[in-house]
């Protein structure tokens, strides 16, 4: 049978909750921080974005396939979202799946996987399960997600496919909605009926290891690959988690799509979670003293040289006012070249009053998050001032700080947001017209998505141990509703999930 004819609705959301930074998502947040796109804008490709909705419209095209575009809210990272501000895009997916049910051939959601609301845990689950309320049980949905997605059973039993992305940094947003594009063309034609088996994890484990280039990582996407070639297995895919949610069930899973064969899929999605388990250990961090990560930078000969604070990491949650390096920096008299970013909305404010040119002496850092950071002085020159509005470059999208004051001090710059900057690539240091490569030390608040753009020139990275809401000893973490026991914070545990014969999960495809 071909394409011909079909007739796809794709609608979709894309948050990650952090639950220890302070306030709400809101709808004016969301906004600001994002980029949602309605109709057809969500196809765009004016400005060179490649993400998983994009590959959607390419491979429809190709196949002969009508979308019928709803919305697309992107909206990074940050705390919980308004019940308010998810409702109406909620109701304006259901709204379009429902004037379209008898003319659908099926259900594309991009989704990222990690968001909640004031009230629902699982917006993901949530969404599938109201599409498959009104599609029913026969028509095909299929779904994207990040690599740290919240994976859930709900989900699973809602979809007929759960695919996630297999880079951590991410580059292939692309490529992920191309697969799933891809299988829910086949499932439209009748070639094969996939369904989702699904494995819960009980460890949880910060992102710095998540990283598909180096450590532990690297053999269990090897691993996921090797099973994919199992036969009846489709797809199978790995969500590490957002570290940083306080909601019931966190941990890793695994999604495994097979033609029918939920049998197969679960002993796949068994196997790959027992590799996980085993290795999980080797997904502690170990971070450096400020101190003595500051020392080895100074001492280093090759340049430059990256300091990670990823306990403070933008698109991990945290709000990029930590300035534990910056203190460091300071102590000392020395003319370091080191360049910075620091979200300090009232110290961008008071830059712009003096000018280009005007010698400042500001508090910086710890505005807003200060249950982690207490501001420090800082003097120095305002070498720049600019419009905070952007494009970041992983992944190609567009960006707003509103605001951007650079201070110089001898050789350092510290380039000041009005509201916190993603940090996986250089460019809101260029946007401030900073030019890291330059500088013997730089600072990014990554948990590791910005090796993607460091690991090419950076002569070396070390980790600081700083603390904030995205720290990666997840034990000093102030955590309310997970579900114990869950390694590390139970480090005893020694089963990855509850025996056969427990309360635990069902039988094979029942999303346990
Ligand atoms: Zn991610």
């Amino acid at each position: 049978m071909g394409s011909g004819g079909h007739r796809v609705l794709v609608g979709g959301f894309s948050h990650e909750l952090n639950s220890f930074v302070p306030g709400l998502s809101t709808a004016e947040v969301l906004a600001r921080a994002g980029a949602t796109v309605i109709g057809d804008e969500m196809f765009g490709t004016a400005s060179g974005e490649a993400l998983e909705r994009h590959a959607v419209a390419d491979v429809a095209r190709e196949a002969g396939v009508t979308l019928i575009p709803t919305i697309h809210m992107f909206g990074r990272v940050g705390p919980v979202i308004a019940d308010d501000a998810y409702g109406p895009i909620r109701a304006r997916i259901l709204a379009g799946v429902r004037e379209h049910r008898d003319e659908l051939s099926g259900v594309m959601l991009c989704l990222h996987g990690a968001m909640a609301t004031q009230s629902i845990d699982d917006t993901e689950g949530d969404i599938l399960g109201a599409v498959r309320e009104i599609v029913g049980p026969d028509l095909p949905v299929v779904a994207t997600f990040d690599m740290h997605a919240h994976g859930t059973a709900a989900m699973a039993r809602a979809a007929n496919a759960l695919v996630g992305y297999r880079t951590c940094p991410h580059t292939d947003y692309y490529q992920t909605g191309q697969r799933a594009m891809r299988l829910l063309v086949r499932a439209m034609d009748g070639d094969i009926r996939p369904v989702v088996s699904f494995r819960k994890v009980r460890m949880t484990a910060s992102s710095e290891h998540h990283d598909t280039n180096h450590g532990p990582m690297v053999e269990v996407e090897a691993e996921a690959r090797r099973l994919e070639g199992e036969p009846g297995v489709l797809d199978v895919a790995v969500f590490a988690t957002q570290p940083w949610m306080d909601v019931p069930d966190i941990g890793w899973s695994v999604a495994v799509t097979t033609d029918g064969a939920p049998a197969i899929g679960q002993a796949v999605a068994d196997a790959l979670g027992r590799f996980i388990w085993e290795r999980r250990e080797r997904f502690r961090v170990v971070k450096t003293p400020v101190r003595e990560a500051l020392a080895a930078a100074r001492a280093s000969t090759a340049f430059p040289v990256v300091l990670a604070d990823s306990a403070d990491t933008t698109t991990g949650g945290g709000n990029g006012d930590g300035n534990l390096l910056l203190k460091e920096l300071l102590l000392d008299e020395r003319d370091d070249s080191a360049v910075l970013v620091l979200t300090d909305p009232g110290a961008v404010d008071r830059c712009f009053e003096a000018g280009v040119g005007a010698d400042v002496t500001l508090q910086v850092g710890g505005s807003l998050t200060p249950q982690y950071f207490s501001p420090v002085t800082l003097s120095g020159s305002v070498i720049t001032l600019a419009d905070g509005r952007y494009q970041t470059e992983l992944p190609i999208t567009p960006t707003d700080v509103r605001r951007i004051a650079v201070v110089e001090r001898g050789g350092l710059r510290v380039v000041l947001t009005a509201e916190k900057a993603p940090q996986l690539d250089e460019s809101i240091y260029h946007r401030a017209g900073v030019w890291p490569r330059h500088a013997r030390i730089i600072q990014v608040k990554s948990a590791g998505g910005f090796r993607a753009a460091y690991d090419p020139f950076a002569a070396a990275i070390i980790y600081i141990d700083t603390i904030g809401p995205a720290d990666s000893d997840l034990t000093r973490l102030p955590f309310q509703r997970i579900t114990r026991p869950l390694w590390p914070f139970d480090p005893d545990l020694d089963e990855p999930w509850e025996a056969a014969g427990g309360p635990g999960p069902a039988g094979p495809g029942a999303g346990a």
